[in-house]
Parts: C-alpha cells; structure tokens; sequence
C-alpha cells in the first residue's frame, strides 16, 4: 500500500486550482466532477503520489459540511489496494469501521472505500484501487 494520494477540501476550485499549480509549479491534469459524492475534484501528480483538491457542487453536500465544521484544508489520505474486497473484510475484523462496506465509484477511475475517522485518530481513511 503505498499512499495514492491526498485529498483536500477546498471552497473554490477556480481559486485553488491556480494556487497549487503555483505551488507545484505544474499543471492540474485532469479535472472531473464525482455526482455520487457532489464534488469537482481536480488532480495533480506528484512524484509516487497525488493531490486531489475537492469542491462542493453542493451546499449539503460531505465537503461543504465539512469546510463550515473545520474550514478548508487537509481531509483525507487514500491508501491503494490491491483487493479492496479482501482488505475491507480484513479491516471489519480488525474492528474498523466503514463508512461505505460496499466500493465505490470514486474519481479517476478508482473503486474506493473509506473508513470511519472515529476509529483512525481522526483522519479519515479512502482505501481506493483502480478499475480494471
Ligand atoms: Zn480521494
């Protein structure tokens, strides 16, 4: 399991977008909107990893909630598997939580499952491994 990437919750993508292509001094390859999760992600490649900046396309929706609780910035880190389904079965026995027991479909064509931040010192979890 190596870390896929790092997610973060941000208001405006059209503001944070130019800012890490600033910071990383490269371009966002891609952005995609998530309907399932009610986001705009958009990524960028980082050496092994990525970082995946999150938008709300909606004022309920998981990201808005969270940036009104803690305010913009860090909110999760994704671990990639090669068998969610083993690993999800592996992680109930180990008695984690999961938010979602059945995967997902997450952006950039990955299947993901998270875990519930109660049980991992309050950083929440996405277990994610690419569609074949
Ligand atoms: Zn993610």
């Amino acid at each position: 399991m190596k870390i896929e990437h790092i997610g973060i919750a941000v208001k405006n993508l059209s503001v944070s977008v130019p800012l890490f292509e600033k910071l990383l001094n490269k371009r966002s390859y891609k952005t995609e909107k998530v309907e399932s999760e009610k986001v705009n992600t958009a990524f960028f490649n980082t050496g092994d990893s990525k970082i995946e900046l999150l938008e709300s396309t909606d004022p309920e929706g998981v990201i808005a909630r969270f940036i009104r609780k803690k305010g913009e910035g860090l909110h999760h880190i994704a671990f990639e598997v090669s068998d969610l389904d083993h690993e999800i079965d592996r992680l109930k026995k180990e008695g984690f939580e999961l938010l979602n027991e059945t995967p997902k479909q997450g952006a950039d064509n990955k299947l993901v499952c998270f875990l519930h931040p109660k049980n991992t010192n309050g950083v929440l979890i996405e277990l994610c491994m690419e569609k074949k």
